[in-house]
């Protein structure tokens, strides 16, 4: 059901030659380079040089399911070509121009930008000359829940003017970012799902300010988490993707896919780290006998493997049903493999770090770096929480259709 088709098997063998070739060598070079330099959002030349590599290999825009932008490959063909980009996180996914939140703007401008926004932003995005950001979460209010955001939209004349405040915004601080997808309410009288609205705006525009970059347990990305805040920042009414009040319809688009690639690349993070642990298990001696030879190692290796696939082949199943079926029917799916991805490949990072003891949470290993991004999938796009809400919420109506409805 899964077989991968011929394409498909022919990517994924270019790119694990690509990150035999490349990738994988180039992760020293990036360390240094980023060390050098001094500046957590320094863009290292090594990143340009992959990306050009990446590209005369024709591994470009691999995510992208429009075949006029990319190679228009499935949900279920792009999956194992993620996961093994999950591999090297830092590096693969900008190499081959398929990181987030550029994967999800680029799909919502396919879908709901004008010629003038597909020629100004989608293009360039396409062509890895910029990068872009996704403005939701706010600080004042519980964004999980996105009927609370706040940040207004009015508008005035030919124009909408924007003042709030977004925090959380990824890819703000990088060198090449030019672009924000903002979302923010245009009409507060409306029914709830129809009061928020989205529009392009240049990171450049008068009134936006980047106020500082998040840390992520103390790390600070090389593309930055942002507080960026709005003050009557103009923008002309062309500005809006879609229609006014279209803002909620435009998130649920853009967030199937852009999560289901999280997933796919958290397993191949896992896949990563039990390699870890199975070669430190096997090269250090404790009391007499290679640690990989304890039976409570052997355990979590084994538990590693089995989670692992548990968790892999959710993740197809869900690519599936989301090529087959479509997004809103795969729903819980994606909401599953969004909660059950995330948390099988920390534990698999944990057991790792435990296995190679103090180095494990040093930099000398990638271990204590993939914790920190992995738990944050816990909560960007969504924390479990909602998501289980969710299905838990189709399941009772799946015995009561009018479980919980309002009479
Ligand atoms: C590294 C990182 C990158 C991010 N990138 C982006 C980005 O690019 N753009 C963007 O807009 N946002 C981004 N986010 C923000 C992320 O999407 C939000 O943090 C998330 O949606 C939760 O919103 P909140 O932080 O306001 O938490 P709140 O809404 O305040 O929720 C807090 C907690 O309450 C609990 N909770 C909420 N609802 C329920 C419920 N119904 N039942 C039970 N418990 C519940 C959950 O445990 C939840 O974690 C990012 C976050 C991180 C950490």
């Amino acid at each position: 059901m899964f077989e991968l088709s011929e394409r498909a098997r022919r990517y994924q063998d270019d790119l694990l030659a690509f990150m035999d070739e490349h990738i994988y060598p180039a992760e020293a070079v990036y360390e240094a380079q980023m060390a050098e330099a001094g500046d957590p959002h320094f863009q290292p030349p090594i990143v340009e040089e992959l990306k050009t590599e990446a590209r005369k290999r024709g591994l470009w825009n691999l995510f992208h399911p429009h075949p006029q932008w990319g190679p228009g490959l499935t949900n279920l063909e792009y999956a194992p070509l993620a996961e093994i980009m999950g591999r090297s996180a830092h590096l693969a996914p900008e190499a081959t121009n398929c990181s987030a939140p550029d994967t999800g703007n680029m799909e919502v401008l396919t879908l709901f930008g004008t010629p003038e926004h597909q020629e100004q932003w989608l293009r360039p995005l396409l062509e890895g000359e910029i990068r872009s950001a996704f403005a939701m979460t706010e600080p004042a209010v519980a964004s999980s829940d996105a009927t609370n955001i706040q940040l207004r939209m009015e508008r005035d004349g030919d124009d909408y003017v924007l003042n709030g405040r977004k925090w959380w915004t990824s890819n703000a601080l990088h060198k090449n970012c030019k672009v924000l997808i903002v979302m923010g309410k245009t009409d507060p009288s409306a029914p709830t799902h129809r009061q928020q609205s989205m529009m392009v705006v240049p990171i450049d525009a008068p009134g936006v300010t980047v106020q500082r970059g998040l840390p992520v347990f103390g790390y600070q990305d090389r593309e930055g988490h942002a507080e960026v805040t709005f003050e009557n920042v103009r923008v002309p009414a062309t500005a809006l993707l879609a229609g006014e009040g279209d803002g909620f319809m435009i998130s649920q688009a853009r967030l199937g896919p852009g999560r289901i690639h999280h997933c796919m690349r958290a397993v191949g993070m896992a896949e990563r780290a039990l390699d870890l642990m199975i070669d430190r298990a096997q090269s250090r001696v404790t009391f007499g006998e290679p640690v990989a030879n304890r039976a409570n190692i052997q355990d979590w290796i084994a538990e590693s493997r089995i989670e692992i696939d548990m968790a892999r082949l959710l993740t197809l199943k869900a690519a599936y049903l989301m090529d087959t079926v479509g997004n809103k029917a795969a729903r819980t799916e994606i909401a599953a493999i969004k909660v059950a991805a995330p948390n099988v490949a920390l534990k698999v990072v944990d057991r790792a770090i435990q296995v190679h003891g103090g180095a494990g949470v040093s930099d000398d290993f990638p271990l204590a770096s993939m914790y920190a991004h992995l738990r944050t999938l816990r909560l960007a796009d969504g924390p479990d929480e909602v998501h289980k809400r969710s299905i838990a919420q189709w399941e009772l109506r799946r015995r009561d259709p009018q479980w919980g409805r309002k009479s």
